[in-house]
């Protein structure tokens, strides 16, 4: 048996096992060893027959006699009597047929399960039992329980891993000799034996910390070996220009926030290297990274390069593209911008690449068509990001090959993250964070609603668009899947226009539809066509309309709170008072968690909440990418990431040659290529 054999060589699996296997992902040993409990139960103790109490128990004991019979609607009870020497106890199997002929009478078993009452009798219902013997699996110590499909259960997924135990044993070591005594980590091997196999809580947080910061250290290498390399690569210099940025200032009809002139100060000095810049600009939903962006591309425009600026969709582009135009205009720039997206015509396209090839214009706004488009880049000295977390090596690398150059990159983005987060997955980039608002903002008003409360509810909807605004609705799926009890657009939308706001135009958005549909709507919804849009979380990147004022978000429950802040960041954008209503699934008491949304408007602060309780993939719905998800370590636990920091970095001064280790550097390579997440 080796870590690449296939399921199937393990005694008991045949093909409708391997495939049930295949379904979680396991297909191979190696797989099957890292497919670790996701919870535990305690057995461990063995209880005299005489002391049993109801719950979770484990007795040791002879089974006297055994029988099956049938009762009422067909179903099977078996039922068996146990005995030690304090007394005796009853065993019940529903449904289990099979167990009469496996159970061995007269000989001595390990037996867990729960010991209750149940249809009129006292026992321990469906136990496990075991032969006695120095290693049970399933009965008498700490059991593992792992993620269970039909017909794929917890008990025969111990037993397969049983069999694995001499490979788990002799798992190689992946990393540094010296790292794990530094650290005080215990061998890898140890730690999955001690996962599938916990002798007691000590060892099973032994084992989670070593995994855990072995996938920390990874992770964290990844990123500050991509870090390096880019440092490495040449970049043109971007002198600031003291006097342009002043009149640039000096005509704005609002003063730059001190975190904004902090980040703008950030961005000059790093430009001003030959080195990449690579720095992301993290801001709350109207911060004002805009101006930051525009006064970065004003150095690279006045030494006549190119900035690219990309955003996510066509109508961003365009939105990005007017308010641009009217930064620019009084310094007389504005002609040097030009918005570049796929629906151009193809004259305007040909026009537009001719005088961005003359140096006629120096700003380009359009989507991620953009570098693959036939641009002509070589004056490429800046690409800012809005919104748009993907964009790593590869598209640098294609930049890079265009402009003869690495460009210097900014990214924008409002989805808050947390400092524990921004230190693994983001360690390659470099962190401005906007946390000051413009004065004078309006907090939105936010209010859970109980489902009762509709009534309500669109009461003061329509009273909103009587004054003249508009709605968005966000429900958390498309169509009705019956599975789940949850609103659809597609249902809402229906009972929307046909029942509560039969007079008003409803519109309906969501990600199944076509990019172009898509921006269609949003523009209609902009030109005022529609008072209410029903759309899913699609509409949670940066579109700006200003005359929304309200945010209805159904089965608020659902979504992480950084989710809603973001949603809840589309309204409010204007002179109007925003509102945001969210509705809960049912009339239970909301939890803590959305209470805390009601009366905080700090991103940074909600986005930690969602880690702590939810995880990454709760901020990073949009993001999530398998292979960044902390299996083991919890971002939570500062003192680990920041061990597992240094010990990367320590690794990088030493001088270390990742190839020698090899596992190590499979693992690092791949993640090389997907933490640009930038
Ligand atoms: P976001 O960070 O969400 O991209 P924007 O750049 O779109 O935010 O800015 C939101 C609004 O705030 C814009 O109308 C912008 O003109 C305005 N704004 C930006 N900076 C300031 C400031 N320092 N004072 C007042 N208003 C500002
Ligand atoms: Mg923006």
């Amino acid at each position: 048996m080796r870590l690449d054999s296939s399921v199937s060589t393990l005694k008991g699996v045949g093909d409708e096992l391997a495939k049930k296997l295949l379904s979680v992902g396991v297909n191979c040993v190696g797989e099957l060893i890292e497919y670790l409990p996701r919870k535990y139960e305690d057995y461990s103790q063995i209880t005299a027959i005489s002391r049993v109490r109801p719950g979770p128990v484990t007795i040791q004991g002879v089974i006297k006699q055994a029988a099956g019979r049938y009762a009422r609607r067909g179903m099977h009870i078996t039922e068996a009597v146990a005995m030690d020497d304090t007394g005796s106890l009853k065993l019940i199997w529903f449904n289990q047929p099979y167990r009469v002929a496996s159970l061995k009478l007269g000989q001595n078993y390990y037996i867990s399960g729960d010991f209750q009452l149940r249809r009129q009798r006292l026992g321990i219902l469906n136990p496990s039992v075991e032969l006695v013997s120095d290693f049970p699996v399933n009965t008498a110590r700490i059991v593992p329980i792992y993620r269970e499909t039909k017909g794929l259960k917890s008990a025969f997924i111990r037993k397969l891993v049983r069999e694995t135990l001499p490979l788990i044993r002799s798992l190689p070591e992946t990393l540094p000799v010296w790292l794990i005594k530094q650290e005080g980590l215990i061998p890898r091997a140890d730690a999955y034996e001690s996962l599938h196999f916990p002798e007691n809580d000590a060892q099973l947080q032994n084992a989670r910390r070593r995994l855990g910061f072995e996938e920390v250290f990874r992770i964290t290498l990844a990123s500050l070996m991509n870090k390096l390399e880019l440092a490495s690569e040449k970049s043109l210099s971007i002198p600031f220009d003291e006097k342009l940025a002043k009149e640039f200032v000096k005509q704005l009809p609002f003063k730059l926030t001190n975190d904004q002139r902090k980040t703008v100060w950030q961005i000059y000095l790093d430009m001003q290297k030959t080195q990449p810049m690579n720095r992301l600009t993290n801001g709350d939903v109207g911060s004002g990274k805009t101006v930051v962006a525009v006064m970065a591309a004003l150095m690279v425009i006045k030494q006549n390069l190119q900035v690219a600026l990309m955003a996510p969709t066509e109508l961003l582009a365009r939105q990005h593209a007017e308010t641009i135009h009217e930064l620019l205009d009084p310094l007389g720039m504005a002609d040097k911008l030009s918005l570049l997206t796929g629906s151009l015509k193809p004259k305007q396209k040909k026009v537009a690449h001719e005088r961005i090839k003359s140096g006629d214009i120096n700003f380009i706004i359009g989507t991620h068509a953009l570098i693959q488009d036939k641009v002509d880049m070589h004056r490429l000295g800046l690409v800012i990001i809005d919104e748009q977390h993907r964009f790593g090596v590869e598209q640098r690398k294609k930049l890079q090959a265009k402009a003869g150059h690495m460009p210097h990159v900014l990214s924008l983005t409002a989805t808050p993250i947390p400092r524990s987060l921004a230190l693994t997955l983001y360690g390659e980039l470099d962190i401005s964070i906007i946390a000051e608002k413009p004065p004078g903002r309006l907090p939105i008003i936010t209010k859970l609603c109980s489902p009762n409360s509709r009534p309500q509810l669109y009461a003061d909807i329509n009273q909103q668009i009587k004054n003249g605004r508009q709605v968005f609705v966000v429900c958390p799926t498309i169509s009705e899947s019956g599975a789940l009890p949850l609103q659809s657009v597609e249902a809402m939308h229906a009972q929307l226009s046909r029942k509560y706001f039969k007079d008003r135009k409803v519109g309906l958005l969501h990600g199944k539809l076509s990019s172009d549909q898509k921006d269609k709507i949003m523009q209609q919804f902009l030109a005022k066509k529609y008072d209410i849009l029903v759309a899913t979380t699609v509409i949670e990147v940066g579109v700006n309309v200003p005359n929304a004022s309200v945010m209805v978000v159904e089965n608020a429950e659902r979504f992480g709170l950084a989710q809603i802040h973001q949603l809840r960041g589309r309204v409010g954008r204007s002179n109007h008072q925003g509102y945001c209503y969210l509705v809960m699934g049912d009339s239970s008491a909301p939890s803590r968690r959305l209470r805390a949304i009601e009366t905080s408007d700090d991103g940074f602060k909600l986005a930690e909440m969602d880690l702590e309780v939810r995880g990454p993939g709760a901020i990073y719905g949009t993001l999530q990418h398998g292979a960044l998800d902390l299996r083991i370590a919890k971002l939570s636990d500062i003192k680990l990431i920041a061990a597992a920091r240094q010990a990367a970095q320590e690794f990088i001064d030493r001088g270390e040659d990742l190839i020698q280790y090899q596992e190590l550097n499979k693992h690092v390579m791949q993640l090389r290529a997907i933490t640009n997440l930038n």
